[in-house]
């Protein structure tokens, strides 16, 4: 149930914006809180298909039994999205929707990322209605040049892994927890993953996957709020609805799982192979064929 206010914190709550607005300030987010962790239950085995070439994993090792795991949901309305909605918000064109998300970010300065050496923003890319939707951690170098992400070798390696799923690259959406590249590809801090995921949160809610990929530890943690190691994050699928959009009545969230980020398969190509599980699992829920295999 939505929260009611009461007359006199709306009307305070309204100046207060009006107060930011008067600032430039136009974005209000809240963190959720961290849901407790629901009983995990055993699926069955996915379909033993690790042999299509296009991903070629290291090793066809046994499928390990899949797991699902349910997260609670935020259950209510934020009360700053109450009374300051969205651009996007009502707009049913998806590729308008992300165009009005794409132009409040606008020349983006609401993190340190802007002033250490970003070339671009990396908004996104991709099928706006797409059924899938890959989200990484931060652009590197190959995406900062070219305003794209997934562009480097991981992105080939990404783009494999997809064409091993049975679709094209255009067929999913692909972006990542932060926007600007942190400098030196390190690792995005909690702040600016904090700044800059609400602009995900807003693209997921308008292109309203079926599954969400996280692509690595810090895309899952930050998509998740759950800190855990890999071992533990993957193998499941978790309900995931973003943080601090209104809730929609066409769309009831997507299913969340997490995989191992592609430059990490690039530095130990071992564990291609769990990757592989990861993605048929996902596969299997969509309904995904590999393709044929091809005569070598
Ligand atoms: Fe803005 Fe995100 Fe870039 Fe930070 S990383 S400056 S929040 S676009």
């Amino acid at each position: 149930m939505p929260r009611v206010l009461s007359p006199d914190l709306r009307s305070a709550l309204t100046e207060r914006v009006r107060y930011c607005h008067e600032m430039g300030v136009y974005d209000f987010y809240r963190r959720e809180p961290l849901a407790a962790e629901a009983p995990v239950t055993t699926v069955p085995e996915p379909e033993d298909i690790a042999s299509n070439p296009a991903f070629q994993p290291e090793s066809r090792e046994e499928m390990a039994p899949r797991k699902t795991a349910v997260m609670a949901k935020p259950a209510e309305e934020s009360i700053l999205e109450v009374i300051a909605p969205k651009p996007e918000q009502g707009v049913t064109d998806h590729v308008a929707a992300l165009k009005l998300i794409r132009e409040d970010l606008g020349d983006c300065t609401r993190c340190k990322l802007h002033k250490q050496g970003r070339k671009q923003i990396v908004f996104g890319v991709g099928n706006p209605h797409a059924d899938l939707m890959f989200v990484g951690e931060g652009p590197g170098a190959d995406e900062d040049t070219q305003g794209e992400p997934f562009v480097g070798r991981a992105g080939q390696l990404l783009n494999n892994m997809i064409k091993a799923m049975g679709i094209r690259r255009e067929d999913v959406y692909i972006a990542n927890v932060v926007k600007c590249r942190p400098p030196g590809n390190r690792t995005p801090e909690r702040d600016e993953c904090d700044t800059c995921s609400p602009f995900l949160m807003r693209q997921i809610a308008v292109i309203k996957p079926k599954v969400i990929v996280a692509l690595g530890a810090v895309s899952a943690k930050n998509l998740l709020a759950i800190n855990a190691p890999m071992s533990e994050l993957r193998g499941r699928f978790y309900d995931f609805m973003p943080a601090g959009v209104r809730p929609d009545p066409d769309w009831q969230g997507a299913r969340l799982a997490v995989t191992y980020h592609p430059a990490f398969l690039l530095r130990d190509p071992r564990q291609k192979g769990e990757a592989w599980k990861d993605l048929q699992m996902v596969m299997k829920f969509l309904g995904l064929k590999p393709p044929p295999k091809t005569e070598v």
